[in-house]
C-alpha cells in the first residue's frame, strides 16, 4: 500500500504533469463523478495530506477539488499528451486527464471525488498530524500518541486519525528504530520524539531515491525469518489490530522484545 512518501511522491510528478495547465480533456470513470464539467478548467496543484491527494481545480469562479486515495494498489501515471491514455488496462482506469502537453492517469483508485474545495474538510478533517507537513512538529506528534493509553505502538501509528501518512512499512521500521516491540503499549513509552525524526527522516530520504533503493534500506519490513541487520536475529512478522482490520507487522525479537 502506498504510504504518506510514495503519495508525495505522485503529487510531485501529478504537479509537474498538470500544475497551472488548463484541461483538454477530463474523464472521471466513477459513476458519481462521471458527469462532472472538468474539461476547459485549469489546474492548480496537487496538494497532499497523509495518504490523501487534493487536486485544486479552477472552473471559470468555481474551486474544486478532485480527491483521490490510492489504498491498496491505485496508482496515477503521466506521460505526453496523446490521444488515447498512456497506462492501462482501460477497465482499471478511474480518472484521466489531458492538458495541451501532459497527461495523468489513475488507475484503481479506491477513492475518487470532486467536491467544492471549500468543503475539503470534509474529507480531510479527521486526519491527524501529517507526518511529511513542513509543519509538523514531533514533539506534538508524540504527545498524541501517548494520548492514546494502553494501545499498541504499531495500531497507534497506523491510526491516521493520530498521526497521519504512515503505513505498515514505515510504522514497522519506527518501532524497530526505538526499539520497541509492536505489541507495547504507548503509554509513558520514552522514545517517540526521536522514533518520529527518524521515520520522517527516512520517509524524506525515500523521496529522493528509487523504490528499489528505498526497500533496501528497510530494516524489519517484509523481512520475515531474515536476518535483523543491526543484531542478527531472525525477523518475526505477525498480525495488529482486531478483525477485520487487522494489519501485519514486523520486528527483531531480540532489538524488540516483549514488554
Ligand atoms: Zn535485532
Amino acid at each position: 500500500m502506498p504510504e504518506g512518501d510514495a503519495v508525495l511522491r505522485a503529487a510531485t510528478r501529478l504537479n509537474q504533469a498538470l500544475a497551472g495547465e488548463r484541461l483538454t480533456k477530463a474523464d472521471i470513470r466513477v459513476p458519481r463523478f462521471a458527469t462532472v464539467r472538468l474539461t476547459g478548467a485549469h489546474v492548480i496543484e496537487t496538494h497532499t495530506v497523509g495518504k490523501h491527494l487534493l487536486t485544486r481545480i479552477a472552473r471559470e469562479d468555481k474551486k474544486l477539488t478532485l480527491h483521490s486515495h490510492m489504498r491498496m494498489d491505485g496508482r496515477w501515471v503521466v506521460g505526453k499528451a496523446a490521444n488515447r491514455p498512456c497506462a492501462g488496462p482501460d477497465f482499471q482506469i478511474r480518472v484521466w486527464l489531458v492538458t495541451e502537453h501532459s497527461q495523468a492517469v489513475g488507475l484503481r483508485m479506491a477513492e475518487v471525488k470532486v467536491i467544492p474545495t471549500a468543503d475539503e474538510n470534509r474529507l480531510i478533517g479527521h486526519l491527524g498530524l501529517d507526518v511529511l507537513s513542513p509543519d509538523f512538529r514531533s514533539e506534538e506528534g508524540a504527545q498524541r500518541i501517548l494520548a492514546q493509553g494502553n494501545a499498541e505502538l504499531v495500531q497507534v501509528l497506523l491510526d491516521q486519525r493520530v498521526i497521519c501518512g504512515l503505513g505498515t512499512m514505515w510504522a514497522a521500521e519506527m518501532a524497530h528504530n526505538m526499539g520497541v516491540n509492536p505489541y507495547a503499549p504507548v503509554d509513558s513509552m520514552s522514545g517517540l520524539e526521536l522514533g518520529l525524526d527518524y521515520v520522517r527522516g527516512e520517509m524524506m530520504a525515500a523521496l529522493t531515491v528509487s523504490p528499489g533503493e528505498s526497500r533496501s534500506r528497510l530494516m524489519v519490513f517484509e523481512r520475515n525469518r531474515q536476518p535483523c541487520r543491526k543484531c542478527g536475529a531472525g525477523i518475526r512478522r505477525g498480525r495488529i489490530g482486531t478483525p477485520p482490520y487487522q494489519r501485519v507487522t514486523y520486528w527483531c525479537p531480540s532489538c524488540q522484545p516483549v514488554p
